[in-house]
This record gives structure tokens, sequence and C-alpha cells, in this order.
């Protein structure tokens, strides 16, 4: 299967070449016939059962119109024409979950995918572009340091940059590591252009956006409903099964209306409405080791240059958000209510804000984990009905994508069978499990003694997955290498290195060669870096010139 690449690689089927691998598979499968009966009451369950002798598409209702209702449904109307009769039930009494805005670089893959143009989208959801994530007081109060959506260097001779660092930096003559990163350089210079060749002689990078979170839903709306997508405003209040099958059949709205559906995907946020709810799929949760369960959020005025990037700032009980866009500065706080109260991490919150706050804060509430299965009889739970990792590294609506990707990939337009199920929530499940070992690493890999939030993080056990990738890198500086998935060496890296975990030793092919020449080769891509770093526009320069009009 066709997969999304990493966040950071430069290398084939990572974000550089994402437009190329991201839904190739939807055009071979837009060639498959359609066998599901017209409004199948039955569900998809099973085999296809008695066939018409003609092809029809999939009714598919959608439950829920925030940021994961909307994906679904315009990328479902957009790659599977004809495969599908989509509707949409949102409910406006509910709303939508309202935070979400900060990306990974896939979501321009998605983007492209569904014939969206840039400047469209930069000006309709008042976007700004991200280079990667500054994490301030991490490792140490004092720390920063980049996670950025591209390399460290290059490699030399087939090993990895980080290696050749580790050995100069044992002898005192390494800088910090993401002095030899563009995409790190440019964005403390708050620059940015697209630069995405990555054999040139300073690897190019990937970049991403973030966009206001109440925008993105409407924007995506439009597309749909022009493809055909039906929206429906209610309130579901019941939910019919199918007693032999268990299948879901139809949901009932508060005004007595009933939709039938034979594919169902549950976008209905915390909630859970189909997945959780009427299935009672369970549970699995990790705030043992991801123990903040809240968020208080509260955008600002923006104060200060524009800045290319997400930071996240440690806090005593948590971490806070701060999210640049065209027209305001999202910001949050994230916390464990079992190590802070709710006053004092707004009290935190709002003593921290750049500028005038522009809405009553709001607190949410969750829990770290998923649904034991997304995809269970003929529900697919998409967004937060399927499960929720905290957004320190924007992971959230990329999970979206992953999901919806793969339901295409999978689409059931002949009768949902335990493979294709299995199939997705191995896909799904894996994602997840990755990101939950990569956030752990944050909390866990850290000097702060400062109060009882990071004496816990700090000495907590952590799965073994992460204990064994810990060992690997202090060992020698391996990082596991994935076929697929989202976060690649360069992550690991940064966040290794950004927090205070060195490596003991290194790969020793990078001991081979000569210490000067590699200095005198470090010190020039050093060197290069910046200057194609300092060439490029200013990020607000650039995004004016796209389509962006900056709050005066
Ligand atoms: C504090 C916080 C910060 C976040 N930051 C980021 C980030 O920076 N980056 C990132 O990628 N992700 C982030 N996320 C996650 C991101 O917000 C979500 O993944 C994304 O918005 C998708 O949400 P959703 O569509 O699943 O749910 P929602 O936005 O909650 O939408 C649910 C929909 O279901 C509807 N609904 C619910 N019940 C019913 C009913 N009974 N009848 C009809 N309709 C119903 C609602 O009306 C709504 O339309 C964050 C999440 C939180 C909590």
């Amino acid at each position: 299967m066709d997969h999304i690449g990493c966040i950071c690689c430069n290398e084939k089927g990572s974000q550089t070449n994402l437009n190329s691998v991201f839904f190739v598979i939807c055009g071979r499968r837009a060639t498959l016939k359609v066998w599901v009966k017209r409004g199948n009451k039955q569900g998809m369950s099973g085999a296809r059962g008695d066939q018409e002798q003609r092809p029809q598409p999939v009714p598919v209702v959608i439950v829920g119109g925030g940021t994961a209702g909307w994906m679904t449904a315009a990328a479902l109307a957009h790659l599977l024409p004809g495969q599908c009769v989509i509707t949409l039930i949102e409910s406006e009494e509910i709303g939508i979950v309202g935070v979400g805005e900060a990306t990974l670089p896939h979501l321009r893959a998605f983007n492209t995918r569904l014939g969206i143009d840039e400047a469209d989208f930069v000006a309709s959801t008042r976007a700004t572009y991200k280079l990667g994530i500054e994490f301030r007081d991490w490792g140490r109060i004092g720390d920063s340091y980049i996670h950025p959506f591209g390399t460290f260097g290059r490699a030399l001779n087939g090993v990895a940059f980080h290696q050749f660092w580790a050995r100069l930096n044992a002898e005192g003559r390494a800088q910090p590591i993401d002095t030899y990163s563009l995409p790190c350089v440019a964005a403390r210079l708050a620059r940015f252009e697209p630069r995405d060749d990555p054999d040139a002689a300073i690897p190019g990078f990937g970049y991403a956006y973030q966009f206001d979170a109440t925008l993105f839903g409407p924007f995506l709306r439009r597309r749909a409903e022009a493809q055909g997508v039906t929206r429906i405003e209610g309130r579901v209040v019941d939910v019919a099964r199918d007693p032999s099958s268990g299948d879901v059949t139809a949901v009932t709205l508060s005004d007595g209306r009933t939709i039938n559906g034979a594919l169902f995907v549950d976008c209905s946020g915390f909630r859970s409405l189909l997945l959780g709810q009427t299935l009672n799929e369970g549970w699995e949760d990790w705030s043992a080791w991801l123990p903040c369960d809240r968020a208080v959020a509260a955008p600002c005025a923006s104060k200060g240059p524009l800045l290319p990037f997400t930071t996240a700032t440690a806090m005593p009980g948590g971490w806070r958000w701060r999210i640049p866009l065209q027209h305001r500065t999202g910001n949050g706080h994230v916390y464990s209510s079992a190590h802070i109260d709710d006053a004092a991490a707004l009290d935190a919150l709002l003593g921290a804000l750049e500028g005038p706050p522009l809405a009553e804060p709001r607190v949410l509430r969750f829990n770290a984990g998923r649904r034991r299965r997304s995809w269970v009889s003929n529900v697919i739970g998409v967004g937060l009905a399927g499960g929720f990792l905290e957004p320190l590294e924007s992971t959230s609506i990329y999970l979206v994508q992953l999901a919806v990707q793969t339901l295409i990939e999978l689409f059931p337009t002949d009768g949902v069978t335990d493979v294709d199920r299995n199939a997705f929530n191995r896909t799904v499940d894996l994602e997840y499990d990755r990101i939950r070992d990569f956030l752990i690493l944050h909390y866990h890999a850290t000097e702060r003694n400062d109060s009882p939030f990071w004496d816990h993080v700090r000495t907590m056990a952590v799965p073994d997955t992460l204990a064994e990738k810990l060992e690997l890198f202090r060992r020698r500086g391996r990082i596991e290498h994935y076929g697929q998935g989202l976060f690649l060496e360069p992550s690991w890296v940064a966040v290794y290195l950004g927090q205070r975990i060195r490596q003991w030793g290194w790969d020793q092919r990078a001991g081979a060669l000569p210490l000067e020449a590699v200095a005198a080769a470090v010190d020039q891509l050093q060197a290069e870096t910046r200057a194609v770093a300092t060439a490029m526009p200013d990020h607000a320069e650039y995004l004016a010139r796209c389509g962006g009009a900056l709050a005066t």
C-alpha cells in the first residue's frame, strides 16, 4: 500500500514527494465496479449478498462537520466520484471543537489531491507557513530547539549527519545541531520560501500551514457541496442497528427525520456517537504516560514578527502553544489536572499572552488514547471520535488524513469484510502507537525537576518500545528505520538532542574519516546553510505575495 511519507526526510516517499504518493491508489480504485444495493438497509458487513446487476454508489453517512467530517466528505466526493452518495450531518447547536490550527506538511498533499489552490487556501483560512515546531524549556528551563520539517545537514557516504555531529561534539567542535538545518535557520530568521530540492547542496525541506480552525471546515464544505455532498443540519438523537449483523442502518435526528446509510463515518468528535456510544468500542487509555487531560485556549492579538513556526513552551504542569496566524495568534495551555487546577492554568495562559485576548478562554477536556478499533461493523471513527493524542506535534489532523486515505484505498464497494477492517485498523493503530511513543519522549527526556508534574514524567516507566529506541540511540546514535511512518530519523534526532539525550558512541564509519576533513566540511555546510536562509524573503513578505493579508 502506498503510504503517507514522513515529515522530515527528503528521500523518495517523504514529504517533498508527497504529491506523488498521496492518494495515488485512488485512481486505480476509481475504476472498480460498484455492486452495492441502493439504500442497502442491511448495511455492508459480510459478502455481497444478492446483487443487482448495475453498479450503485454506496450511501455514506458522515456524522459530524468539524475538520474531520469535512475532510472526509471533501476527499470522498472528489476522489471517488460516482462511487458514493454522501450525506453529512452536523449540529450548529453542538458546534465544533474549534482548535486544531497547526498542521504537518502532509496537508499540502491532501490539498493538492483535491485540486485546492494554495493561494485560495491561504487566503480563505488565514493561514501562515510553518517550518517546524520550536520547543522551549523542555530539556531544561532556558533551552530551545526546533523540530524542523527537514533534515539536519546531509548524509555522507550513506552515514547520517548526526553521526558526524556526535563525533565532532565529543571533541568540543560542534555547533548546535539546528545550525546545520536549513528550515531551522530560516525559522529563527523568520524567513520563508519553499525549497523542496532534496539533492541541492543544502537540502530543501517540507512545510506545513497554521490556519484558523473555524475556517477550514467551511472552506472544504463549499467544495464538497459543489461536488454533490448533501449537508443536513440536525442533531442525531437515535441510532438504528440491524439486529442480526449489528451494522448501523440509520440515524434519527431530533426533528424525527431518519437518514439511512450503508457506511457510517463517525466524525462526531469527543462524543464518539457511533463508535464509542452506539457500538461501545473499548478505549485504550494512555494517560499514565500522557497525563495532560485539559487545555484552555484563547486567541490574542499578534505582536512582533510573523514567525514561520509553532511554539510549544513547557510549563510547570504541562505546556503552552503559540500558533501565529495572519489575523491573530492562537494560544493554549495543555495541562494535567492532577497537577495544576483550572484557575492556575488559565492565569498562566493569560499571563503569557503577547497581546489582548480576542475571545473568552475555553476549557477542553480529553484523555490520551484511542478506540481499540477504529473500524467496527460498518462504522469508521475518524478524528476525535477515533482517538486523541495531545497536539504537541500537531498530529491529529494528519491522523484524520491517514484514516481518510486508508478508507479510500479500501473503499468497500462490494461490502465490508474483516480483511478490510483489519487492514484499516492495523494501519491506523500503528501510526497512533508510534506517535504516542514520540510524544512520551518529549516528557520523559527532561532534566526538569521543578514541579511534581515534571518529576512524574521524568521518572515514569515508558513503554518498552520507547525504552528500546532510547537505548539504541544512546549506544550508537541509531534510529530505528521504519519502512513507513510519520516521524523518521530527523524528527527523533531533533528531540533527542534538543532534550539533552546524548549518544555515547557513533556509527563506526563516521569515525573512519579524518577529523579535520569532517570539521571543515561541516563548517562549510553551516556557512552555506546560513547564506541560503538569509537570502530567503521574510515570512510576512512571502505570505503577502501569496495572497495572505496580515492584521494591521
Ligand atoms: C486542545 C486541542 C488542541 C488541538 N490542536 C491541534 C493542532 O494544533 N493540530 C492538529 O492537527 N490537531 C489539533 N487538535 C485536534 C483537532 O482539533 C481535531 O483533530 C480536529 O479539529 C478534528 O476534530 P473533529 O472534526 O474530529 O471533531 P469536532 O470539531 O468536535 O467536530 C465534531 C462534529 O460532530 C458534530 N456532532 C457531535 N454530536 C452530534 C450529534 N449528536 N448530532 C449531529 N452532529 C453532532 C458537531 O456538531 C461537530 O460538527 C487539537 C485538539 C485539542 C482538544
